[in-house]
């Protein structure tokens, strides 16, 4: 299985070189050169098989010959082991037709753990393979951070560094990254937006001197190897629910277009997946997008959901990628004018290939507080922001003959002061996290500045 670059020009790499590198040479993000295909009878027999079963089924043929069938399902036992929740993905009924896959279970309480956990142990088996130290560094608007330094804390062969916005995460998210003692693990707080903070991580990775010096490598949600951990807990959900007999809908709330990416890729291996429904806060930039056709970007507008704070969606490239044929030609011409222009204008004939797998929703700051407050007094359920943004818009378009699956991207302990002024109620932290608040913080904060970002790599690993 190789993987080519979305910008058409950089090398076409095996799994295990497309993981590493994360960002492609020439810009562009890595893609699977053809998807792997489930037939009806690969998924009916995924019922009842465990998480880990699942995924090791769903993702092998993604993976080719960089494992070999032991190492590979050894790598994903270990990664889903720190879940507190035995079914890793545990599915909860809202309403008639209407379900939550909880996807919180993890370390650090938000999805980003299915993805982050299993690339720490892809990364240790490849590089202790081939004996090299890498420097990971990642840019945060708060959950991949954590998720990123949880999974690789203590890891010798690795340094990661990670920025996020200078206050504007949560305290919970804030701790979690700075709270780790290991001294190969970095928390920088960048004055600036989480837009900002991904910028100078490509900007970074563009500087092909300092990049191949500290032999930087990339685990943002660009990175194919997380997506491709999204992609099983859509068949582990859709399977319980009686898929492949029966067809079933999605909504994920959305920030970098990565998590319902990775549900557009099981749909093409074969799940009989209905709609996609992307859910979005105020920053709406791929609800305006897949309203008009006009992908345009403005200022970022902190929210009571700052997981989905941005204005550019990096993942989003690859759903280009493949509405424009494959063309890497034409999704250059469309970054060129992002850059330029700060936006492009899609032509209907794309707009309707997008809107044939992609719907989409838009929920308020009041909306979001509102459905907080109604789904807890309705069913006793506490959400987190961004789950709630996903429950309105499923609950605003879901048909009500197939069933649809919600996201709960993050645990709502996670989000405390939100879901306390839309319940009066404060959910605790779970009982193995319980002293987050007591332990020493360490971070450094810096410029939003490249030069300044790159001196202090260099200086600490
Ligand atoms: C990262 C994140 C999102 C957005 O996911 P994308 O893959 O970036 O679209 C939503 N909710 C939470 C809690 C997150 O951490």
């Amino acid at each position: 299985m190789m993987y080519v670059s979305t910008r058409g020009t950089a090398p076409v790499l095996p799994f295990q070189d497309a993981m590493r590198t994360g960002l492609a040479r020439d810009g562009g993000l890595y893609v699977p050169q053809s998807i792997p295909q489930m037939s009806h009878a690969d998924i009916a027999a995924l019922a009842g098989l465990s998480y880990e079963e699942i995924a090791f089924r769903v993702m092998r043929p993604f993976v080719g010959d960089t494992f070999t069938d032991a190492e590979f399902g050894d790598i994903i036992t270990k990664a889903y082991a720190n879940f507190g929740h035995s079914a890793r993905a545990p599915l909860v009924q809202l309403d008639n037709n209407h379900f939550l896959l909880e996807l919180f279970h993890g370390p650090t309480l938000a999805f980003k753990d299915f993805a982050m956990q299993l690339i720490g142990q892809l990364f240790q088996v490849v590089l202790t393979r081939l004996g090299e130290r890498i420097t990971i560094v990642t840019a945060t608007s708060g959950d991949t951070g954590s998720a990123a330094m949880e999974a690789f804390r203590g890891l010798d062969a690795v340094d990661v560094f990670v920025m996020f916005p200078h206050g504007r995460v949560s305290e919970v998210q804030r701790r979690q990254m700075t709270t780790p003692s290991e001294s190969n693990v970095h928390a920088l707080a960048v004055d600036g937006h989480f837009d900002d903070c991904q910028a100078r991580l490509k900007d970074m990775f563009n500087d092909f001197e300092f990049r191949d010096g500290v032999k930087l490598a990339g685990v943002n949600s660009i990175n194919w190897a997380r997506v491709l951990a999204q992609v099983v807990y859509y068949f582990s959900s859709a399977v319980q629910l009686g898929a492949p007999q029966r067809k079933v809908s999605f909504t994920v709330p959305t920030g970098n277009f990565g998590d319902i990416f990775a549900g557009y890729i099981a749909k093409q291996m074969g799940l009989p997946i209905d709609r996609l429904v992307v859910a979005t806060n105020q920053n709406d930039i791929l609800h305006r997008c897949l309203t008009t056709g006009a992908y345009q970007t403005g200022d970022v507008s902190p929210s009571i959901s700052p997981s989905m704070d941005i204005q550019v969606s990096s993942n989003f490239e690859r759903a280009l990628f493949d509405a424009y044929d494959r063309d890497g030609a034409s999704v250059v011409q469309l970054m060129e004018h992002l850059k330029t222009q700060g936006g492009f204008d899609l032509s209907q004939g794309i707009l309707d290939r997008l809107r044939d797998h992609f719907d989409s929703g838009r929920v308020s700051e009041d909306e979001t507080l509102a459905e907080i407050t109604a789904s807890f007094a309705s069913r006793a359920e506490l959400l987190c922001p961004h789950s709630a943004i996903g429950v309105r818009v499923a609950d605003q378009q879901r048909d009500v003959n197939t069933p649809m699956i919600t996201l709960a991207t993050a645990h709502p302990a996670k989000f405390p002061d939100a879901v306390e002024r839309a319940t009066g109620v404060r959910p605790p932290l779970p009982a193995r996290m319980a002293d987050l608040y007591d332990r020493d913080e360490r971070v450094t904060r810096v410029a939003n500045d490249l030069e300044a970002l790159k001196a202090i790599v260099k200086e600490r690993i």
